[in-house]
């Protein structure tokens, strides 16, 4: 072969791989649907799942239901098993009040196993409650079944995509965030200790992704409104978010936030104290902010719907990307 065919040859097989790639981000981000998150966040906001309280029968509700959907979607169990229980405080205390939590944990298995990237989002609520209206459950449509939906699409997403990720993905459901960020703090610690053979670290996150409260608007105007908070020092989180709306003619104006600046927790919290770098989508407070008034009817689905694809777009970096 002469050097001007073996070029070409070069070209070709480098822009065959490019297209192959680009392919799978598509066809994963197909398979995202305004129509399957207002299914998802029907079903787990619904008064039956009676506003999905850790620890009590409407939050197992939940459970069961969000087990099945990532074994329909055709995710494995992680470590063999999708449910991670766990009781008592995340500050060590014996505390068993409320027994019968669980985090909910799916994985795809990457080309190399000693590194892995998750995405995650609490799918409890605060249960029913008496108050001054004739409406006692609190459905939290935005918070968070929202959030909680765009998980099961993301992982769908990776496996419709038909490519294997280079880092193996966590896909988390995390229970008693509303108690104190129970959930997803068990998880790091219990990560974290868990050596997999004797003299070897703990398997390293590399990257986390967090969804909470992804569906209202803040006012009126802020249809496409949404506040990214990403690690401080790592300004590429940031570049992605912005290059992959204009890629993909996202219909949403992020509101880029350091991490610092944050206001109150949520379940990126233990994974920050680690120094994993992360993301977190919130599309702010709303005046049904843990009222029994969070519904479905009262979100923005073509908001969680872009969330949910750029949510996928970059997870799809965080599991792919050889550096960030
Ligand atoms: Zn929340």
């Amino acid at each position: 072969m002469n050097k001007k065919a073996l070029i070409v040859t070069f070209i070709l097989f480098i822009s065959t791989t490019c297209t192959f790639s680009q392919n799978s981000v598509d066809k994963g981000l197909d398979s995202i649907t305004k129509e399957k998150a207002m299914e998802y966040i029907g079903i787990l906001a619904h008064d039956s799942l009676q506003g999905r309280e850790a620890g009590k029968e409407g939050g197992l509700k939940a459970a069961n239901y969000l087990k099945s959907e990532l074994e329909n979607i055709g995710i494995k169990p992680w470590r063999g098993k999708y449910f991670q229980p766990f009781s008592g405080s995340r500050y060590g205390g014996t505390s068993n009040k409320n027994p019968n939590m669980q985090n909910i944990l799916g994985y795809i298995q990457g080309k190399k196993s000693d590194e892995i990237v998750i995405i995650g989002a609490h799918y409890d609520h605060v249960g029913i409650r008496p108050n001054n209206t004739n409406d006692s459950i609190y459905n939290g449509a935005d918070d968070n079944a929202s959030g909680t939906s765009a998980v099961l699409q993301v992982a769908k997403a990776f496996v419709e995509s038909g490519e294997k990720p280079e880092r193996t993905i966590i896909f988390a459901l995390w229970d008693g965030e509303e108690k104190g960020l129970l959930g997803s703090f068990f998880f790091v610690e219990d990560h974290f200790s868990y050596i997999p053979i004797p003299m070897i670290d703990a398997i390293p996150i590399k990257g986390y992704i967090n969804l909470d409260m992804i569906g209202r608007n803040k006012n009126e105007d802020a249809t496409t409104h949404v506040i990214a908070y990403t690690t401080k020092n790592r300004p590429i989180l940031n570049e992605w978010i912005k290059g992959d709306i204009e890629t993909y003619n996202l219909d949403l104006t992020p509101d880029f936030q350091p991490s610092d600046q944050l206001p109150g927790g949520s379940d990126h919290m233990p994974f920050d104290q680690k120094g994993v770098p992360f993301i977190f989508y919130f599309t702010d407070m709303h005046p049904d902010y843990h009222k029994a008034s969070d519904h479905a009817d009262k979100i923005n689905y073509d908001k969680v719907t872009a969330i949910s694809k750029i949510a996928f777009l970059n997870l799809w970096k965080m599991a792919n990307e050889a550096e960030y």
